[in-house]
């Protein structure tokens, strides 16, 4: 499973200014449900489950995030990556080094992860949420397979997909 950090696994809208520093990180905490999905090591079929984080933004920001969130060792890999173009190859990249069947995306943005994930043939849930929550699709590659207001939603939505 490939996931997005901002505005999909915590309130990056909500949670910090637009023109937060690395001491207003300390109070970042994420949505309910996510810890249960990323301690899933493995399908109902006992196909394991591999964990990948794909975020955009600057290294030290994008890593101090994941060691207060906590989630960090739930990950097999993390990509941090400068431009949401770049997330694309990160998403190629993670299927070159995990090769699954069962892969789905979950992002908060229409044009960067669900774009990214259908142009991929992958599964792709979109959540919608803080900044980006007003986007349309611009063509079908950003309509996404599933759309969801809260990240529990999504996680029911891979317990089911993953059984
Ligand atoms: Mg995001």
């Amino acid at each position: 499973m490939l996931y997005d950090l901002d505005d999909t696994l915590y309130s990056r809208s909500e949670q910090l200014s637009d023109n937060y520093t690395l001491s207003d990180l300390k109070a970042i905490r994420v949505f309910p449900g996510v810890l249960d999905l990323l301690q899933r090591t493995a399908t109902a079929k006992g196909e394991k489950i591999i964990h990948v984080l794909v975020t955009k933004g600057e290294n030290a920001l994008q890593q101090q995030k994941i060691e207060i969130l906590g989630i960090r060792h739930f990950f097999h890999k993390v990509f941090v990556c400068p431009r949401d173009e770049d997330k694309k190859s990160c998403f190629e990249q993670a299927r070159v080094q995990f090769p699954m069947d069962n892969v789905w995306v979950v992002g908060n943005r229409l044009d960067s992860e669900i774009r990214y994930g259908k142009e991929l043939g992958l599964k792709t849930i979109y959540l919608c949420h803080g900044k980006y929550s007003k986007s349309i699709p611009r063509d079908a590659y950003e309509v996404p397979d599933y759309e969801v207001d809260r990240f529990e939603h999504a996680a029911q939505i891979l317990h089911r997909g993953t059984i």
